[in-house]
């Protein structure tokens, strides 16, 4: 399999070399040259498999050619093994023809460790096997951080570095970054808020003196085999509901489009999905596209469903491109304009072949208490906020009763206390494997908002601990 750039410069890349590079070198985003597609036949023959093995044949095109089929299966299977619920990704049914879809029975307690699991095993596997180390620097604001720690914990060939607003993150939430101990494991809050942190990690992939020759990797959610490993539960809950003799409709949580986007690919790879609901809070950028062809940038709103306080969705990228025909001279033009301006739109057919699939909604916080409040009440289901964003927006863009929807469940509600304590419904509590959490020691480093104090520890610690 071949990847190429949506902005059609930089050169085609296979498996491997697009999971080290994140970035296309245009400043595009890597996607497939050619998705697989397959029959009818081929899926209904996968179902009541563990899902390590429909994990395999799902992912298997996109790997070809770079890791060998033993391999790739062991490695899905110790990635899946370490989830906590033995379905992996357990369906709840909360009303008739409705569900939703637990995805955060995984170590960090949301839908993040299906993808950073398996990506840092990968990492691993291929660095080990070029003899090679790297430095993963990132910045966080909450769940990321954790389920990369989390992802790479056991990694030989990776150090991993997280920048988080020192102060800034619930207690949950740094718990769950600063109680991996490991050489290799650097937890850094900085005196400053999470735009600093990102404008660093920015900064350091931009020139990378400080790392002495070393290579640096992303794992922010633009690196493709994060979007590659998410397509594989969609065929999962389809199975189970009786496709793909039948269509299926999903609604998603959505802030950089990473998610929503591997449905669409899970689709036209054969799958029948019938339509997708765009679910976002107050930072609404992709219902503003949905609803009104209106691609403009907004100001920050910070909600009570922090994962998805974005302003601009870095995967909508992707879907542009496929829109645009896959003309990379026109996503090119359409993104430098963005840049400039803050603003796009895209021609009336091309928004009309998007709104044939994609359906939005934004919910604001009261809302989204108010949703947490009723589910709890009519089927004793707990949702995070995040999830109860996706169930609301499945509520009120649903086209059909008939065909079942399931909203994807994408965080644990102990995660998220704040908006579960405002819809007045019971207190969350910590699953076994973390009941411990509040007591765990924790490692960080305190340090000074200033790129040259990152860059000095990284080059100090960069290899387990020592210097780079
Ligand atoms: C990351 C995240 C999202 C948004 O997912 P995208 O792929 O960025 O659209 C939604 N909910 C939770 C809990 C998340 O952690």
């Amino acid at each position: 399999m071949r990847y190429i750039s949506t902005r059609g410069q930089a050169p085609a890349l296979n498996f491997e070399d697009v999971l080290l590079a994140g970035l296309a070198s245009d400043g595009g985003l890597y996607v497939p040259e050619n998705l697989p597609r397959f029959t009818q036949e081929e899926i209904a023959s996968w179902a009541g498999l563990p899902y390590h093995e429909l994990a395999f044949n799902v992912m298997r095109p996109f790997v070809a050619g770079s890791i060998a089929d033993a391999d790739f299966k062991a490695i899905l299977k110790d990635t899946y093994g370490v989830f906590a619920h033995n379905a992996v990704a357990p369906l709840r049914q909360l009303d008739a023809n409705e569900w939703v879809m637990e995805l955060f029975h995984g170590p960090t307690l949301a839908f993040k460790d299906f993808a950073l699991q398996l990506l840092g095993r990968l990492l691993d596997h291929f660095l080990t096997k070029r003899g090679e180390r790297a430095v993963i620097l990132g910045a966080t604001s909450g769940d990321t951080g954790s389920a990369a720690i989390e992802g790479c914990r056991r990694c030989e060939s990776v150090d991993i570095f997280i920048l988080h607003p020192h102060n800034r993150v619930s207690e949950v939430q740094r718990r769950q970054m600063t109680t991996i101990l490991g050489d290799n494991i650097h937890n850094i809050a900085i005196e400053g808020n999470f735009d600093d942190c990102q404008e660093m990690v920015k900064a350091s992939f931009a020139d990378q003196g400080f790392l002495k020759g070393n290579r640096l990797v992303a794992v922010n959610s633009i690196n493709w085999a994060r979007i590659m490993a998410q397509i594989v539960y969609y065929f999962h809950a389809a199975l189970q509901l009786g496709g793909p003799q039948r269509s299926m409709a999903f609604s998603v949580p959505t802030g950089n489009f990473g998610d929503i986007f591997a449905g669409y690919l899970a689709r036209n790879m054969g799958l029948p999905i019938s339509q997708l609901v765009v679910a976002t809070n107050r930072n609404d950028i992709l219902h503003r596209f949905m609803s009104g062809n209106r691609y403009d940038k907004d100001t920050l709103h910070p909600s009570l469903s922090p994962s998805m306080d974005i302003m601009v969705s870095s995967n909508f990228e992707r879907l542009l491109f496929d829109l645009h025909g896959r003309n990379g001279a026109l996503v090119k033009e359409l993104m430098d304009n963005f840049k400039q301006t803050g603003k796009l739109t895209v021609e009336d057919e091309r928004w009309t072949e998007a709104r044939r699939l994609f359906d939005s909604l934004a919910v604001d916080d009261a809302a989204t208490c108010a949703t947490i409040a009723d589910v709890y009440r009519d089927c004793g289901e707990l949702l995070d906020p995040h999830t109860a964003i996706g169930v609301r927006a499945a509520r009120e863009c649903r086209r059909s009763m008939a065909t079942p929807m399931i909203t994807l469940g994408t965080a644990h509600p102990v995660k998220f206390p704040e908006a579960v304590r405002k819809a007045q419904v019971e207190e969350p509590h910590l699953p076994p494997h973390l009941a411990d959490l509040f007591e765990r020691a924790e490692r960080c480093s305190v340090l000074p908002n200033s790129l040259t104090d990152i860059q000095q520890f990284v080059a100090a610690h960069g290899n387990r601990g020592k210097p780079l």
